[in-house]
């Protein structure tokens, strides 16, 4: 598979460079702060970098006619307008964490809210000092599984690659359910999982759920 990267020169970037050569896939276009490098044609955008550079990864797509898997956190619903846009045209999978283990969370998450009812939760995520957004959006998208209004608590420590901890209570009681991101490898992975999943697929927006488990 031929593939770009956008944000490549990042701490994700180098990760999916490294899980993505070791699988034997060609790295044919490298953006990053510095600028665009045009390799070759590549079928597939990996996109781990920041909310601004999506006009460019954007315009990437239309000109490769590839697919977009896009990472970036930070999103606006102006963001996501123009992606819904793209999707008309290429496949588009984007989801605020790739690794598996987050997104069985959220199916669990989901099932448990409705029997907790009437239970206080708050989420407290974990991330190393660099990260730019916050609350993740890993943690937005486990208040989505929640659906409620709910307090997240968001800590900048050190190299963290991300924790994410819900705690449920009652007046007698808690429950907590935590999420360890022990590297960032994991998210690399996932990312390949989804390159692989979008590279000839029809055009549409995907989510990293329906790259894992199928549609709903
Ligand atoms: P980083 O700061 O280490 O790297 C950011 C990269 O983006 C750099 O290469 C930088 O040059 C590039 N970049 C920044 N602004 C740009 C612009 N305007 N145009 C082009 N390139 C630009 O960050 P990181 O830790 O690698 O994280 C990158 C993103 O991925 C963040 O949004 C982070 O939250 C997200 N992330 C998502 C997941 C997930 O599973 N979805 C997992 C980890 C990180």
């Amino acid at each position: 598979m031929k593939y770009g990267i956008v944000g490549f020169s990042g701490r994700m970037g180098q990760e999916i460079q490294k899980v993505f050569s070791e699988k034997g896939h060609e790295l044919v276009l490298k953006v990053d702060v510095n600028g665009v490098e045009e390799i070759g044609s590549p079928e597939v955008i990996v996109d781990f970098s920041s909310p601004e550079a999506l006009t460019t990864t954007v315009n990437l797509c239309r000109k490769y006619k590839s697919g977009l898997v896009l990472g970036t956190t930070g999103l606006t619903d102006e963001h996501f307008k123009l992606l819904k846009e793209l999707s008309n045209e290429i496949p588009v999978v984007q989801a605020y964490n790739f690794s598996i283990g987050i997104n069985v969370l959220k199916k669990f998450l989901a099932e448990i809210s409705k029997i907790l009812t009437d239970w206080d939760v708050e989420i407290v995520e974990t991330h190393h000092r660099f990260k730019k957004d916050a609350p993740s959006g890993t943690a937005i998208l486990l208040k989505e599984a929640l659906d409620k209004e709910i307090t997240i608590h968001s800590l900048r420590i050190g190299g963290v690659p991300g924790d994410h901890v819900v705690v449920f209570g009652n007046i007698g009681e808690t429950i907590e359910i935590k999420h360890r991101a022990i590297s960032r490898t994991v998210f690399a992975i996932g990312a390949l999982k989804a390159a692989e999943f979008v590279v000839n697929r029809r055009a549409g927006l995907y989510s990293f759920e329906e790259v894992l488990f199928g549609g709903e």
